[in-house]
Parts: structure tokens; sequence; C-alpha cells
């Protein structure tokens, strides 16, 4: 588990969003995983998800509180929370600015298309490839194509783990391009669920918001966030 505290970027979202926009500008590529607890306990169960967690073509970043309380505890300075959505909304920025070329999957399919109807009106520079909702069986399709689309930046909406197996199956695929799992973002960024208020975001109580929306979610917050800050207390020496 230590190792992968030891890769967590650690220095601000702002000098992590000017590190990306040097790799897009670069034609550099990039894999993001955007880190809760739950991230790391697949690591630990999975071996494949282990592999990718550890690959040095990826960048795991500080998305969930508890990842930053645990990392503290362990020594690490992490700065701050640098989470999936404003990864995203910032990226959508930068292709509006650039041009770029963006490819989406994820979601439902009216989530989706309300997506890429904010990006329309909202960003309409971007340059939009292929767009295809989470629920279609052949997603491995999806990546064959994006991969002739000389793509820029590519948000994969499905959940953890299958969205970061998913990029990472394919990465060998491509020559450039952001590859980020964003987990829920899509139904934030189309308008269909409400981000929690700023003032909520900044007390980094959001996970407590989203529990409160969504109450099936407390077993999994259980499981991954209570347990793993109780692991990492007990055990310094991870
Ligand atoms: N999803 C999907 N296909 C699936 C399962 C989930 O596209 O087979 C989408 C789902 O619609 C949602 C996202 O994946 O938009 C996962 O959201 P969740 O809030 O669970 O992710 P979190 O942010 O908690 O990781």
């Amino acid at each position: 588990m230590r190792e992968y505290f030891k890769k967590l970027y650690t220095s601000k979202a702002t000098d992590f969003y000017k590190e990306v926009e040097v790799n897009l500008k670069n034609k550099q590529k990039m894999f993001i995983v955007t880190s809760n607890p739950e991230t790391f306990t697949y690591g630990e169960k999975l071996a494949n998800f282990n592999q990718l967690l550890l690959d040095e073509k990826t960048t795991l970043l500080p998305d969930g509180i508890g990842i930053v309380k645990a990392a503290r505890m362990l020594g690490f300075d992490v700065k701050e929370r640098i989470t999936g959505i404003d990864l995203a909304t910032k990226l959508l920025e930068i292709c509006n600015e650039n041009k770029y070329k963006l490819c989406l999957l994820g979601a439902k399919e009216e989530v989706l298309q309300s997506l890429i109807k904010v990006i329309n009106c909202k960003y309409p520079n971007i340059n939009l490839g292929t767009c295809l909702n989470g629920y279609t069986d052949n997603k491995d399709a999806f990546f064959n194509k994006i991969s002739k689309e000389d793509i820029d930046v590519c948000l994969v909406a499905l959940g953890i783990p299958a969205q970061e197996e998913l990029i990472y199956k394919h990465l060998d695929q491509f020559k450039k391009g952001i590859f980020v799992g964003v987990g829920g973002s899509f139904d934030v960024l189309s308008g269909t669920k409400k981000r929690a208020p700023k003032i909520v975001q900044k007390l980094n109580i959001e996970w407590l918001y989203r529990i409160i929306k969504e109450p099936k979610r407390i077993k999994r917050f259980y499981n991954n966030n209570v347990k793993f800050i109780f692991k990492v207390k007990k055990n310094k020496n991870l």
C-alpha cells in the first residue's frame, strides 16, 4: 500500500493543471487515476489493478479526503485534494481554449446526450470525437475507434475499477492523449446531478453530502473509507 502513497501527486491542483497543459501541447500521453481509499483497496485485491496503479505511465491524484488524511498520517506532504470532477472541468476548459479533440465514454445515454449539449453550448471550440454511453456491451470497440481519431483527451465515466481497467487495457494503442477515469462526473457536468455546495466542498465533507443524497452509498463508504483510515492509523508501517 505504501507504494501507492509514494506515487501520489503532492503539489497543488493549479500546478498539476499546468503540467497537463504542457503535456497536451507536447503531445505526451498520460493516464490519470483520481484516487480514493477504494482505489488503493482495489489495488491490494486485484493483481491487474495493482499493476496499473504502479505503472510508471500512471499518475495518482489525491481525490478523496480519506486519501489525503491517510497520506498525511504516513508522513507524505499532500497539499490538497484534486478531484475527478474539478480535473474534468479543467480539461473541458483547456480543450475549449485550444480546440482539442475530446472523446467521452460512460454514463447513461440521456446523461451523455445532456453533457454533449452542455459542451456544445458552453465549450463550443471543443472538437468532439466519438462519444458512447457506458451501458454498451462492446466498450473495446470505442477505444479501437478513437485510436484512429488523433484524440487529445478521453474521459471515461464507468466507475471504479471498470474505467481504469479499460483505459489501461487499451493505453498502448495510443501515442498521445490524456486519459482519465472520472467516476460520476458526467452526471454532474451534464446537470443531471448537483454537486455539493462550495462550502461543503471546502469543508471536505462532500462524502457526507453524497451519502445524504444517495443513502445506499453508506455501506460502500464504510467498507472503503472508515475501515481504510483505521487500517492506516493502526499500521503506520504499511
Ligand atoms: N456507469 C456506466 N456503466 C456501468 C456502470 C456505471 O456508465 O455499467 C456510470 C454511471 O452511470 C455513473 C458512473 O458510471 O455515471 C459511476 O458513478 P459513481 O457515482 O458510482 O462513481 P464515483 O464517482 O462514486 O466513482
